[in-house]
């Protein structure tokens, strides 16, 4: 599958979504419930959201702020 390139700020981003799509109810083919979308690419798109508000969309901002924030938490465990 052809992915949208990401910076590492947003790769962590990607990588709390996804977590959070595996606790809830991912169809086999990791598909969203709600909105049928593949959850490994809608994932990667910043300005997508979750259906059910379990992440949110996020600026270009915000995703720096996100991956500031997890750096601080992982240094300070
Ligand atoms: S986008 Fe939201 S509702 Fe859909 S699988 Fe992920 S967490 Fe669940």
């Amino acid at each position: 599958m052809g992915m949208i390139k990401l910076t590492p700020e947003e790769a962590l981003v990607q990588r709390a979504r996804i977590s959070l799509c595996e606790e809830c109810d991912l169809t086999p083919r990791r598909r969203c419930p709600d909105c049928g979308c593949f959850m490994d690419l809608k994932t990667r798109i910043m300005g997508a959201k979750c259906p059910r508000g379990e992440w949110v969309a996020m600026s270009k901002t915000e995703v720096i702020e996100f991956a500031y924030s997890t750096a601080v938490a992982l240094e300070t465990d």
